[in-house]
């Protein structure tokens, strides 16, 4: 199956700005009053700000909850768009919403996490959008399988979605952590290494949920080379129907982006790329000696495993395998290597060894 995507560079879309990176959508998490869409939209292009979104219908965990102003938001993003001349974009989570949208010239839209993590619904989403140029942005599904998110690009793609980007807003988890949704960063470097064209936005406000944290998680995301953010942002937050806890003002919102270090992608640097391509060609021979390594540990082991089933043993022996671990996470530290780097790499040796003497005693 063709697993490639065809996409339009976000620098081809004409939406943003970047002469300054990153670039930025921001706005409130909710459409509220005419009043909030405008007196924050007022405050957010008074910056610089090119793109504007705010939710509309509102997906919540409880009934009873604000669940958004329904189209008549739309009228109120319209407004913006001709009184601001921003692109404004909103959350859609069926193909009637595709269609309001359509309708009222929205620029943009968003599926949100627990609609990315439904096949049926994107398939309608997609088809709804079919025959237009709108670009779709794509969170992360609620749980971590990324199989999922690929799975709704593709399904836009096929439908003729090319302007497609994704948003990184962090997993639910039930482990107890700071933030709202588990960063799980190495998700989104993963969707980057494979698809380099797609542009790739985190959402800091939805992966902190707390407005401490939105500062951080950005200059995260642009230390791993992320194109963009999407933050939320109220013109008076403590008085939000939504994710109170998680808004900023436009302003605070402009001296947190003015306070990230944005890392540049490359560079024409004779001296820098030299010296990268040595470094990397050290790194390249170290893997590959770690490989041989690893095949002759692991032919010691089948040898093992063909004793132990020789003479009827048992193939884990715990106290051997807690000895192994205890004294390489004592080496590990002496060469200033985590404990938590060691275990994970040894547990994971060890998880490969059991299998192979697994399928000695099986054969
Ligand atoms: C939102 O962006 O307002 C939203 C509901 O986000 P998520 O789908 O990431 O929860
Ligand atoms: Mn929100």
């Amino acid at each position: 199956m063709d697993r490639n995507l065809d996409i339009i560079p976000v620098s081809k879309w004409g939406f943003f700005d970047e002469s300054i990176p990153p670039l930025v959508i921001a706005g409130p998490c909710s459409a509220e009053s005419e009043l909030q869409v405008m007196m924050t939209a007022k405050g957010l292009h008074e910056f610089g700000i090119h793109v504007y979104r705010a939710g509309i219908w509102k997906p919540r965990t409880h009934p009873g909850s604000f669940e958004g102003v329904g189209t008549q938001g739309l009228k109120w993003l319209r407004k913006v768009k001709e009184e601001f001349g921003m692109k404004v974009c909103t959350e859609v989570a069926s193909e009637k919403h595709v269609f309001e949208c359509i309708k009222y010239g929205i620029d943009m839209v968003w599926i949100g996490a627990r609609t990315t993590a439904n096949p049926f619904l994107v398939q309608e989403i997609a088809d709804a959008l079919q025959d237009t140029d709108i670009p779709v942005l794509v969170k992360n599904p609620v749980n971590p399988d990324i199989d999922l998110w690929i799975g709704a690009l593709e399904r836009l793609n096929r439908a003729g979605v090319k302007k497609l980007g994704v948003i990184h807003r962090g997993f639910s988890t039930s482990e107890k952590i700071p933030y709202r949704n588990n960063p799980l960063w190495q998700f989104a470097v993963e969707l980057r290494t494979r698809y380099p064209e797609l542009p790739v936005f985190a959402d800091p406000s939805h992966m902190g949920g707390a407005r401490k944290y939105v500062q951080p998680l950005s200059q995260r995301a642009m230390d791993l080379g992320f194109d963009g953010l999407m933050v939320e942002s109220h013109c008076d937050p403590s008085c939000a129907l939504s994710d109170a806890s998680q808004q900023l003002v436009p302003e605070d919102l402009r001296k947190m982006l003015e306070s990230l270090t944005v890392r540049r992608k490359s560079t024409d640097d004779k001296e820098y790329n030299d010296s990268i391509g040595q470094l990397r060609t050290q790194i390249d021979v170290i893997d590959e000696n770690l490989l041989e390594l690893l095949k002759s540990r692991m032919d010691i082991s089948k040898k093992i495993g063909g004793f132990k089933k020789a003479h009827n043993i048992a193939i884990v022996q715990a106290s051997r395998w807690d000895s192994i671990l205890s004294s390489m996470i004592g080496k590990g530290r002496e060469y200033g290597l985590s404990e938590e780097f060691v275990t994970a790499v040894f547990t994971a040796i060890h998880e490969a060894s059991v299998d192979a003497q697994n399928k000695i005693l099986e054969g």
